[in-house]
């Protein structure tokens, strides 16, 4: 498999971990670069110290490429971006803010730039601002979301045709049959989240993982549009934020209701009641929870499988 994006990170399958608060550090990043993936460390919820020790432990777990993923609205960001530039981190992708204030920096040390957007106005301006590449992240992708409800379906063949840049397609992609799907609208590579969080190299709880095994249809919500717009578990704090709804509750009061740390308590610690369990709508695809490695290659077998089997009658009406 050679591309546009294999080429431009050096890797054997456009197929890309994303960086997940909570749940992607060293071990699930250096496993899936080293499965011929690109692995990312999800930086967002790392103090300083920690994303050095992550991308240190990274580096001696693997000799592959990977990426360290930057949300634009971390507190310390200085710090990280000096951290990622003392190790020579190869790529970095930035999300939740504006292209222009780190591209060129970052580019200037060597280092290849992805900005993650959720519409064609942000993909335009990231385009502008000089990235390698986006990430078009669709209506069904965990955690932040764009405020648009677009969906992947439609959003990656409207951002295809608005830049000309690779275009890596998230949200809603499990499976190498969903990986096919959003290549053939267009896609050059597809970022895939929720999966690997029920992989054994996951840093989330065992209770989040069981939890994303169990997902059905229907379990996940995205909420919370007034503050960062988030797509989670429907659970007992989730409730609380439909009766804050009902009684017509401002701004304010959703942000003390949310309060600080619930990302942590929910995916890192295990408390499925009052935590934020962050997920995609593709959980309700997710059956077992199993090695990183075994997730690749599953997902490019199934790929290739899917592949060959276009060119039967069903295709050929
Ligand atoms: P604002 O909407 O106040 O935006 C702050 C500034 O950053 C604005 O100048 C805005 O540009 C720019 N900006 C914001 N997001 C992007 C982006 N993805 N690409 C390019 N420029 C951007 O603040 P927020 O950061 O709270 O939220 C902005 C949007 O990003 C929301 O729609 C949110 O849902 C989404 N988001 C996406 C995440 C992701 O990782 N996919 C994570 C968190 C948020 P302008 O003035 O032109 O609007
Ligand atoms: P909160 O404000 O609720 O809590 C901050 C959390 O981040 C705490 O759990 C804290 O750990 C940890 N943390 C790590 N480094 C720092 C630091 N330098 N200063 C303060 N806290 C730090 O935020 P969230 O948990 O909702 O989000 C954390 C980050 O992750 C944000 O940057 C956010 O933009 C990003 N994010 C990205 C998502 C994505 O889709 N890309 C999804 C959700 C969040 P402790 O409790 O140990 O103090």
């Amino acid at each position: 498999m050679k591309n546009r994006i294999t080429e431009l990170f050096n890797i054997d399958y456009p197929l890309i971990q994303a960086g997940m608060i909570w749940c992607s550090g060293w071990e699930l990043a250096s496993a899936v670069s080293n499965a011929g993936g690109l692995g990312i460390i999800g930086s967002g919820s790392m103090y300083p110290e920690i994303l050095d020790e992550h991308v240190r432990k990274c580096k001696a777990a693997t000799d592959k490429p990977f990426a360290v993923n930057l949300p634009m609205l971390y507190p310390d960001i200085d710090k990280h971006i000096e951290t990622i530039i003392k190790h020579e981190v190869p790529i970095v992708f930035t999300s939740a803010g504006n292209p222009k204030t780190w591209t060129k920096h970052l580019q200037d040390h060597g280092i290849k730039v992805v900005h993650v957007v959720s519409g064609v106005k942000f993909a335009k301006k990231s385009e502008e601002a000089g990235v390698d590449a986006i990430v078009a992240e669709g209506f069904e992708a965990g955690g932040h979301n764009g405020r648009d409800e677009t969906t992947t379906f439609c959003l990656i063949p409207m951002v295809r045709e608005a830049v000309s840049i690779p275009v890596i397609a998230a949200g809603g992609i499990g499976s190498g049959a969903g990986m096919l799907a959003a290549m053939n609208l267009g896609a050059d590579a597809v970022q895939i989240g929720s999966r690997f969080v029920a992989s054994n190299e996951s840093s989330a709880h065992k209770n989040f993982k069981d939890t994303v095994v169990d997902a059905k249809e229907g379990d996940t919500i995205l909420t919370l549009k007034e503050i960062t717009p988030v797509r989670l578990i429907k659970n007992a704090f989730y409730n609380k934020v439909v009766e804050a709804y009902k009684a017509g509750e401002k701004v304010e009061a959703l942000v003390t209701l949310l309060g600080r740390g619930r990302a942590k308590k929910g995916m890192f610690e295990g408390d499925l009641e009052e935590g934020e369990l962050e997920i995609g709508q593709v959980s309700g695809l997710i059956n077992e929870i199993k090695p990183a490695a075994e997730i690749v290659e599953e997902i490019i077998t199934d790929y290739r499988k899917c592949l060959q089997a276009q060119n039967t009658e069903k295709f050929n009406f």
